[in-house]
């Protein structure tokens, strides 16, 4: 019985999912508070070479499973992996990236374990649920989602079943900084495929020739909100972000108006962001943009409204018009 806490760690053409590590770096605080361990699960083909990277993020363990089968992501194969390991394992905890392989695989895997799943958490806790005042209480996973269109934060209790199971927001928690001085134990599990597993042929992978920048990775990111006043200024910030090698991101309510794409979204219901630098722009720092932004190493904020609330997370406040100042910050940058 080993009731540890599992994270379950994606990995593609052999590079580790940079959110499986944000989910280690959060499982040690977990474990901390449960008194149990850290096991980095890791699936796929030929990847046990990858498996000292999840120990050097936090894992106090790994384990994994290598088979050809496993070799590009098809659910059946991936879920019967993934339910075999928790079945010898017995984790107490199971947690996933909520990408798009975590939020197919995970809820497979509930159903073929019959555990519950919250999907898409924003936060994790360990805290004690007394049901009554009689009750002494259990030590229990508190998971917490957006809910209602993000309107309300639930937090939910999985109380009868085991392993409790969640898939996280990529880039809300935080990764450990690397320490290849770090020793674990590295265990192979193996599971029985048989040809029947594959329920489908996979002709031809085609790999992305122009594959999309994503926000959660930027290292700096120039954000326009609604005082931007037109979807041109986007091409304005794009020069400066150039400039910083950085990358665009919008509020809300830039996306609503067709003015940004969906990906470009960061806050409750759009994307979390970690940025070195989060350069906001026209955005009044609404509760649900500074959601998905609060974590920034540095946040400057351009706004002409003095008294506009993203003033209140940000470490360089500047009050002035966007129109002027960020076409003289570029060229200003560009002289450097
Ligand atoms: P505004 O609130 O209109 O602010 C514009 C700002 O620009 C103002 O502060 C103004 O002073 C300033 N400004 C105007 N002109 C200039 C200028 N020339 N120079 C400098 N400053 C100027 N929002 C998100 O961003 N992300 C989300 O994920 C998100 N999820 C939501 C979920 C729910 C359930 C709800 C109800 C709302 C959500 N919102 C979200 C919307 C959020 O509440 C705000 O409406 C939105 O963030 C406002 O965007 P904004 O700051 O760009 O626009």
């Amino acid at each position: 019985m080993s009731k540890d806490i599992y994270v379950v760690v994606e990995q593609r053409d052999g590079l580790v999912a940079k959110v499986g590590l944000e989910l280690i770096g959060e499982a040690t605080k977990l474990a901390a508070d449960l008194g149990q361990k850290v096991v980095g699960v890791l699936l796929g083909d030929k990847i046990k070479e990858k498996t000292q990277s999840l120990i050097e993020y936090g894992a106090d363990e790994v384990v994994y499973v290598e088979d050809p089968m496993l070799a590009e992501y098809v659910t059946e194969p991936y879920a019967k992996a993934l339910a075999a390991v928790i079945k010898e394992c017995d984790p107490e905890i199971v947690l996933f990236g909520a990408t798009s392989i975590g939020r197919d695989l995970a809820p497979r895997v509930a159903s073929r374990i019959h555990t519950g799943l919250t999907a898409d958490c924003t936060k994790l806790d360990i805290d004690v649920f007394k049901a009554n005042e009689e009750d002494p209480g259990q030590k229990l996973l508190f998971m917490t989602r957006p809910a209602f269109g993000g309107n309300i934060m639930a937090t939910i209790l999985c109380k009868n079943y085991r392993p409790q199971m969640a898939t996280v927001r990529p880039g809300v928690m935080k990764r450990l900084d690397k320490d290849t001085t770090r020793k674990g134990e590295i265990r192979e599990i193996k599971v029985e495929f048989v040809p029947s597993d594959m329920n489908v042929v996979i002709r031809e992978v085609v790999k992305e020739k122009h594959k999309k920048s994503d926000i959660t990775e930027a290292k700096v990111l120039v954000s326009g909100g609604r005082g931007i006043g037109s979807p041109d200024f986007f091409g304005t910030l794009k020069e400066l972000a150039d400039v910083l090698g950085g990358d665009i991101s919008s509020s809300r309510a830039n996306v609503d108006a067709g003015w940004a794409a969906k990906d470009r979204q960061v806050g409750q219901t759009g994307k979390t962001v970690r940025p070195d630098l989060y350069l906001a722009c026209g955005i009044s720092g609404a509760i649900q943009h500074v959601a998905g932004m609060e974590g920034s190493e540095c946040v400057i904020a351009i706004n002409k409204n003095d008294t506009a609330p993203i003033f209140d997370v940000a470490d360089v406040g500047i009050v002035g018009d966007v129109k002027v100042i960020i076409p003289k910050l570029t060229d200003a940058l560009k002289k450097y």
